[in-house]
């Protein structure tokens, strides 16, 4: 099938979290099963220039993206996808991409986005690439399916058959910006195909307009594509998606263990795998001598690397963790960034136990990498996860997850039981302070049992929730469109 791929993040180009590893891993597992997938993503000033080989598109030079009032000049590179022979294709438009961040949050960003979907519809047709199968993600690409039924639908030669795919990654991140921006999409002339009372209202959402016109909408997991039809989980879209349901599917993430797994990982201090742990013992070692924490035996370590946002469940941890910090119960390692609040918090908790508590703002893979290997435990307390990708890489490494019962967390962690030796975590299912500190107690009684332990880890370690397996999902849902 030719499937033409449009995300704003694809690792390890740009990546802020999990969507930038499924723009990586699902078109490279598609790629490997013989399809011709093209991907196309901006050209951030960010991306690392000198790490990878670009090169410019000949018969995409000159390429003048028009739309609404708008003109814009681009340029195609394309760079090979580490780990994969296939191409990716970058917009290269430096007024729009030459930002302090991969999302600006400028008065443009709508605008930077729309251009990254002509500019890849344009460049299918200069390539005469028809597509089968046009495929979106999140709101940065949901305008696709609409610009396809209306500024693209001239060309039947290439788009004629073309079906679409929007996947949601997030629901609560919708792109809606006021109507005055309906000049900037060029779609002023079928303004009637926008959601009127919206429009009326004074916003335009873009992630709305996917949902409506995309041919099929996905989300990735199956509990999530449940959830979201509901008004807890829904954000307002709720009523769109339950008017879709036969056109909604929940597929599970998967996780590319080339990248991420202890046998294979090239980022941590030693490889290990589940026949021998010794590795996973130096990786701790190793982990705490770079947090400067003391090696406290028999003390477990818990690990987190996420965005800091309300989303994840740090409203949580201020009044769970003290409790067993005060006590000594364990040692903590937190990567992460976002809400000032959460930042403050964690700085608070090092502050206060020096000894036990380690916090780094930076966004850095390889430690990320050595906090999945080297942690005992890892927590996710999340309010809500469509999908969430640390706690299956946690699961390879042997980092026993505690996460609560929510979204793809719910479809991928089994709460252990002591009975009968099954389950490959903890498990909690209130969004409480008082649910997450029984989570801790159960997970720190389990450690102090090591065959009990020991079990747990090698549960998790034995799943596989490897692409190979989950591609076949998309393809199967590709075919029944096409
Ligand atoms: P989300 O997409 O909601 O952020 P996921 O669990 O799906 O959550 O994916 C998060 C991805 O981002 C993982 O690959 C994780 O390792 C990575 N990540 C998150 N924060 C950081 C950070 N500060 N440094 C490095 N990687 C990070």
């Amino acid at each position: 099938m030719n499937i033409l791929f449009l995300s704003s993040e694809v690792a390890p180009f740009a990546k802020t979290g999990g969507l930038g590893d499924v723009s990586a891993a699902l078109p490279r597992a598609l790629h490997r099963k013989g399809h011709d997938v093209r991907v196309f993503m901006p050209m951030y000033s960010r991306i690392e220039q000198n790490k990878y080989r670009f090169r410019s598109i000949d018969s995409l030079r000159g390429l003048k993206v028009m739309f609404g009032t708008r003109s814009f000049e681009v340029s195609i590179f394309a760079a090979t996808l580490p780990g994969s022979t296939m191409e990716v294709f970058f917009v290269n438009c430096p007024q729009l991409y030459g930002r302090h961040a991969i999302y600006a949050h400028d008065g443009d960003e709508h605008l930077r986005f729309l251009v990254l979907c002509y500019a890849a519809l344009e460049a299918a047709q200069r390539m005469r690439f028809a597509p089968d199968v046009v495929h979106c993600n999140d709101w940065q690409t949901a305008m696709v399916p609409l610009l396809l039924k209306t500024r693209f639908a001239w060309d039947g030669a290439i788009f004629g058959k073309t079906k679409t795919v929007l996947t949601i990654h997030n629901l609560n991140y919708q792109g809606t910006f006021p109507s005055n921006v309906l000049p900037d999409t060029g779609l002023l002339r079928s303004a009637h195909l926008l959601h009127q009372d919206q429009l009326h209202g004074g916003r335009i959402n873009f992630l709305l307009h996917g949902i409506l016109y995309a041919t099929a909408v996905t989300t990735v997991s199956p509990t999530y594509a449940r959830e979201i039809r509901t008004p807890e989980y829904g954000a307002g879209l709720e009523p769109f998606l339950k008017a879709r349901e036969s056109t909604v599917f929940g597929l599970l993430n998967g996780v590319d263990y080339d990248e991420w797994s202890p046998q294979a990982d090239r980022l941590i201090p030693q490889r290990y795998d589940v026949d021998d742990l010794s590795g996973k013992e130096r990786c701790k070692a190793a982990l705490l001598s770079r947090a400067h924490l003391p090696v406290l035996p028999g003390v477990p370590l818990l690990g987190i690397v996420s965005r800091l946002t309300s989303q994840k469940g740090f409203d949580l941890l201020p009044d769970a963790l003290s409790l067993g910090l005060r006590e000594g119960k364990f040692q903590l390692v937190v990567q992460g960034s976002g809400e000032k609040r959460f930042e403050r918090m964690f700085h608070q908790l090092r502050d206060k136990y020096p000894r036990q508590v380690r916090f780094q703002t930076a966004f850095d893979n390889p430690l990320a990498h050595w906090i999945q290997a080297g942690s005992d435990f890892f927590l996710m307390p999340s309010k809500y996860e469509p999908c969430g990708l640390t706690q299956l890489y946690a699961l390879k490494y042997g980092t026993v997850p505690i996460v609560r019962k929510t979204g793809g967390l719910a479809d991928t962690v089994q709460l252990w039981s002591p009975r009968t030796g099954g389950g490959t975590g903890i498990v909690f299912d209130d969004y409480d302070a008082k649910a997450v500190h029984w989570a801790l107690e159960a997970a720190f009684n389990i450690y102090r049992d090591r065959p009990a332990y020991r079990r747990l880890q090698h549960n998790g370690m034995t799943q596989n929730f490897s692409w190979d397996h989950q591609v076949q999902k998309y393809e199967q849902l590709y075919s029944k469109l096409v």
